[in-house]
């Protein structure tokens, strides 16, 4: 496959098991292996909670 520097869309998924909401979109680089990791505001859980990439559809 040739090499690109596309860009894909992923979203950051709220680790807390209760919630589990796609509250963050960002881009990453297509090659870029590692998934990301945030810490991020929750709505739904009213805190600053991890948050992990997780595919779009
Ligand atoms: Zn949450």
């Amino acid at each position: 496959m040739a090499s690109t520097k596309k860009k894909v869309t992923i979203a950051l998924q709220c680790t807390v098991d209760t919630c589990k909401k796609r509250n963050y979109t960002e881009y990453k680089g297509n090659n870029q292996q590692e998934k990301l990791e945030k810490k991020k505001f929750c709505k739904h859980c009213n805190q600053k909670t991890m948050h992990k990439e997780a595919k779009i559809k």
